[in-house]
């Protein structure tokens, strides 16, 4: 994981983004708090975590001690988003909001002054390698339209099934961080191609 971590931050990659599954929230099981600590001691970049679990506000502390910059949960997982990101704050991380394809943007609404970050997941989360969903680029319009008007600085991130084809139209819908990872992380071919492939699609 180390070397894999290494090559990106080599070609170029604002942060690490480091999914958590908890078998619970989503079907699958990644890993926790000593692979966070682990991919800590491996880079300088920022590690950006993303909780996909229950109850995430029992493990804030222990993330943001094993090394998490940034935390983001899923709003579907919590009773009060104000009160999860006081949470989050109270840790020391920029504070993010996950919302899946069926959840509504703007339930966001009211709390964007608490954010650092909106992830809109672009697939079903659980499972790498899926198909990106263009039907969750309107909530994306949406949510810019939304900051732009209140001056917020919030940024927007699409999550799921990004590669070059897909990274364009999320960029173009308002997205201003895009995770990658199937199709950075590949076999055919070494990170740094899979990250110059999708700037080069972005930029033009
Ligand atoms: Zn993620």
């Amino acid at each position: 994981m180390g070397q894999q971590i290494a090559e990106a931050e080599a070609a170029g990659a604002d942060w690490i983004h480091v999914d958590v599954m908890d078998g619970n929230f989503v079907p699958n099981i990644s890993f926790g708090q000593e692979m966070v600590a682990a991919a800590r001691r491996s880079t300088q970049l920022p590690l950006d975590v993303h909780l996909m679990i229950v109850e995430p506000l029992k493990h804030l502390e222990s993330f943001a001690r094993a090394g998490a910059t940034r935390i983001s949960l899923h709003l579907e997982a919590v009773d009060s988003l104000s009160v999860a990101m006081q949470a989050v704050r109270k840790t020391g991380c920029a504070c993010g909001v996950v919302i899946n394809p069926g959840t509504p943007v703007e339930a966001l609404y009211s709390d964007l002054d608490n954010l650092d970050y909106v992830l809109v997941m672009t697939v079903n989360p659980g499972f790498g390698g899926q198909e990106f969903m263009p039907e969750t680029l309107p909530k994306v319009r949406a949510l810019r339209t939304r900051i732009a008007e209140c001056g917020s600085q919030v940024s927007i991130g699409v999550d799921g099934g990004i590669n070059a084809d897909t990274a364009p139209p999320a960029v173009a819908a308002g997205a201003d961080l895009i995770v990658a990872g199937s199709s950075v992380y590949r076999d055919d071919q070494p990170v740094a191609a899979g990250m110059e492939q999708l700037r080069r699609a972005i930029i033009q």
